[in-house]
């Protein structure tokens, strides 16, 4: 017997082991189910996202009109105030052209990731998205776009019910 691990009860595969290919493997599908709740804010904003709307939270302390929308403004230090519906337009206030998947595999078309300040709410308040219907080379920063809806029947209450945001006035 091996006295070399004390701390965890057990029997420890060793470089031998592997090489002798005298190990047990199991492989099992675990069925994890979690439920949580979105919050108060966060709750609220999905809820019009699902309706075509934005939703921002304002603060009287501060003046600031928030969004994504919070509860707690953490410059005050205090509750925010009321709900403010903000406008689906807005501004790049800047952008990236990626030719990386998330898994970091290559992309032959580039996809297009932007925060976009949105009108009604405080300078550098926005959202970070995609932005679709424009050529990589005539994005700019400070450009004017506005958010494209998926049909009313296919929203689910989520960031993707916009499916990206285009340049104002289309191309
Ligand atoms: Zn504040």
């Amino acid at each position: 017997m091996s006295s070399k691990v004390s701390r965890y009860p057990g029997t420890e595969v060793t470089h031998d082991d592997i090489e002798a290919n005298s190990y047990l493997m199991t492989h099992y599908q675990a069925e994890l189910k979690y439920a949580w709740t979105s919050g108060v804010a966060t709750g609220r904003y999905l809820k019009g996202l699902k309706e075509g709307e934005i939703w921002g939270r304002r603060c009287d302390g501060c003046g600031r009109v928030m969004v994504p929308p919070r509860m707690y403004c953490e410059l005050c230090f205090r509750p925010t105030d009321g709900w403010v519906k903000l406008r689906d337009t807005g501004r790049v206030v800047t952008y990236s052209i990626a030719y990386v998947n998330f898994d970091a595999s290559r992309r032959q078309d580039p996809i297009i990731v932007a925060v976009v300040e949105v009108d009604g709410a405080s300078p550098m308040m926005g959202i970070l998205h995609l932005l679709g219907e424009v050529d990589p080379e005539d994005v700019k920063i400070g450009m004017r776009v506005q958010a494209v809806w998926k049909k009313v029947e296919d929203r689910s209450g989520a960031i993707t019910d916009i499916v990206h945001f285009r340049p104002l006035g289309g191309r």
